[in-house]
């Protein structure tokens, strides 16, 4: 039985000089068992069901087997990490094991994570730990499951080969899935060691790959920075809309396609908090969840340098002057995704001159009191000639929901809002179910005991999470106490 029967040995990246990555091999891990798997995942990539059940299968996906013909490779970037500038990074413990074309024609990579040392693992031992790979595969699939652009998961492989970090823990390899895996940081790489030719060649790959209507432009380069800019604004007001904190948004954690990549100490909202610092190393709250926007135009920022050598500036204006016209859009694009979105939350049709107001006086009425996603979902069945106690209880100043809900009613009411239709609608886009950090959590204690039923309860639950299930309803509540004092570090 072939385990990846679409599997192609030849890598699009490594079409690129040999400088731009190695070609490593994986490092074999003890009696490697399966943890987990994502069926959506799986028949994306044609696999056979069968299959995945087989010693085969997870040999495959802990690197113990190499599928004939693939010749894995790790790729080199460096990036800012907290606002500063690191040489060099990579791939320490991810190697591209082949890529697989699917049905439509997306060619996807086919990348393990933890899979042991290569030639960029810096201090690291490359490998994942148990936990964190839960994590990652979980938030993957459930980013998905929302509609929001993210790398995937097909699996989870464990293996009771020890891995240090604050404590013993046990590794295991997530096969992490997408269109690629290049950052924002395989540009600044090339850019800060001033080889212009390479970044040239990435910058035409990246076109040619996956912006072919940036070679068509007056200055393809722009564009390009033109298409990041704006996949990156959409990128991140779906994460304000959701309540999701990345955690780590290095610019080498930044994605050239605009998806959600390397998922650490990430964390959604329960308690609306503008400030909220998922990573408990983050002491300035630099990746503050209000500070996620503000964020992406910096690593923009570092991305339209790094472009810089590239952008033609024959026609009189410079190069950077370009950029910075480019960047100025930012702003006005993320407003405009995030306000087209919140509208969408709140059931409304039409723009409105209030309406920054209106979602900034909701936003001030709810800080620290009202859990976000329950809100949101119950803000459905508000009724303009109703009393809402149902969501007024909910306010420890009630009188600030009673003027924010007169300003709404008024906003209904221009538009004839039908409750029914926009309950529906709204619906659509207020997720009953999130991936809270108590619910991953219960899910790794258990795994962490060899349980592994937990993971797929909450991979099915959050595979629809705008559907009611009603028997799953427990999973829609606000975390219990003792979840709240959990602290997620950056190890992993
Ligand atoms: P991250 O903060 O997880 O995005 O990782 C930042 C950099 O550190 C990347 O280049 C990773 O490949 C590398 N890295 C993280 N953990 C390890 C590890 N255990 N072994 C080797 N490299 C690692
Ligand atoms: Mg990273």
């Amino acid at each position: 039985m072939s385990i990846l029967p679409n599997l192609t040995s030849e890598i699009r990246y490594a079409s690129l000089p040999e400088h731009f990555y190695r070609r490593v091999r994986p490092v074999p891990l003890s009696n490697p068992y399966l943890v987990s798997f994502s069926p959506k995942m799986a028949e994306i990539l044609d696999i056979d069901p069968a299959s995945i059940t087989t010693p085969e299968f997870t040999e495959v996906f802990t690197g113990n087997r190499l599928l004939d013909g693939s010749d894995p490779i790790a790729t080199v970037y460096s990036g800012h990490q907290f606002g500063q500038y690191v040489a060099q990074l990579g791939d320490g413990r991810a190697l591209v094991l082949g890529e697989v074309e699917d049905k439509d024609g997306t060619s996807w990579e086919i990348q393990l994570k933890g899979a042991g040392l290569t030639p960029f693992s810096r201090m690291g031992d490359g490998r994942a730990v148990l936990r964190s790979t839960i994590r990652e595969f979980l938030c993957s699939e459930a980013m998905a499951g929302l509609g929001i652009p993210t790398t995937r998961a097909l699996c989870i492989t464990g293996s009771k080969d020890e891995v240090y970090r604050e404590k013993i823990e046990s590794s295991a390899v997530l096969t992490r899935v997408a269109p690629s895996h290049v950052r924002f940081g395989n540009f600044e790489f090339f850019f800060y060691r001033q080889q212009y030719d390479d970044l040239r060649l990435l910058a035409d790959f990246v076109i040619e790959q996956f912006y072919p209507a940036s070679r068509e432009a007056k200055n393809p380069y722009l564009d390009l920075l033109h298409q990041v800019i704006d996949k990156t604004a959409a990128l991140i007001a779906q994460w304000q809309l959701v309540g999701f904190t990345h955690g780590v948004m290095n610019s080498d954690n930044m994605s050239i396609l605009g998806l959600t990549i390397d998922y650490g100490p990430y964390g959604f909202l329960d308690t609306y908090q503008s400030g909220f610092v998922c990573n408990h190393s983050d002491h300035q709250g630099r990746y503050a969840y209000d500070q996620q926007p503000r964020i992406g135009l910096f690593n923009l920022s570092c991305l339209a340098q790094a472009l810089l050598p590239l952008i033609d500036s024959e026609d009189g204006q410079a190069a950077a002057e370009k950029a910075k016209d480019k960047l100025a859009e930012y702003q006005p694009l993320y407003t405009e995704y995030y306000q087209q979105g919140m509208r969408e939350k709140l059931g409304l049709m039409v723009p409105h001159q209030s309406d920054a107001e209106l979602f900034e006086n909701l936003f001030s009425a709810m800080e620290n009191q009202l859990d976000f996603t329950r809100f949101f979902r119950a803000l459905s069945g508000f009724e303009q000639s109703g009393e809402n106690h149902f969501l007024r209880d909910q306010f420890i100043e009630r009188i600030r929901f009673d003027q924010w809900a007169d300003a709404y009613s008024a906003r209904l009411a221009g538009e004839n809002s039908d409750q029914a239709e926009r309950q529906q609608k709204m619906h659509r886009v207020n997720p009953k179910f999130i991936l809270r950090n108590y619910l991953v959590q219960s899910a790794i204690v258990k795994a962490e005991k060899d349980d592994f039923g937990e993971i797929t309860t909450l991979l099915n639950l959050l595979t629809s999470p705008y559907d009611e299930q009603p028997e799953m309803e427990s999973y829609a509540d606000e975390p219990p106490d003792w979840a709240k004092t959990l602290e997620l570090s950056c190890s992993s």
